[in-house]
């Protein structure tokens, strides 16, 4: 996603609101991998653009909403989160060139513009939710029917004889999240 910074680069102090609810196809669907299918809704982009001497200052938050299978029952789940973003993007003619540094973002089209794709995408990436539950206590699908146990006892609940061999990893008290 392009965004023009015309008026900006070059003007220390000028800024620039960037408020807009965006489909996530514009960001692109490389690195999202698997986190491309999950965002449900647009992207609330709530941004400004700092002209700093350096280049521009994006900051601001993204918002997304995705949802995410329950890791027990599979059920989707809908979840809205909030990244706060703080990132420069530099005039790459200004660059100390024995500045070892990683390049970050930079202006590109003559600096004329910036991409937020990538910044964008890194934000959701960074704090997708890895596991989700659709409650602390789902009790998951039967193993024998497949069915869903939280929707009442298919029968099946004694049939399932743990294997001895895992038995001392069931009696662990594994921290749940
Ligand atoms: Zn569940
Ligand atoms: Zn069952």
């Amino acid at each position: 996603m392009r965004v023009p910074v015309t008026g900006l680069v070059g003007h220390p102090g000028e800024t620039r609101a960037l408020t807009r609810a965006v489909p996530a196809e514009t960001f692109g669907s490389d690195p999202w991998g698997p986190a491309v299918g999950s965002v449900a809704g647009p992207v609330a982009l709530d941004l400004h653009l700092d002209a700093v001497v350096e280049g521009v200052l994006v900051r601001g938050t993204v918002g997304f909403e995705v949802s995410l299978p329950c890791a027990r029952c599979l059920e989707p789940q809908e979840h809205a989160f909030t990244v706060e973003v703080a990132e420069l993007f530099v005039d790459p003619t200004k660059r100390d060139e024995h500045d070892e540094d990683d390049p970050g973002y930079e202006l590109i089209d003559d600096l004329t513009a910036i991409d937020l794709s990538t910044l964008v995408r890194d934000a959701l990436l960074i704090d997708l939710p890895v596991r989700a539950l659709c409650r602390d206590d789902c009790q998951g699908l039967c193993p024998v029917c497949g069915a869903d146990r939280n929707g009442g006892d298919c029968g099946h609940r004694d049939e399932v004889v743990p294997d001895p061999r895992w038995q001392a990893l069931a009696e662990l008290d594994l921290p749940t999240e």
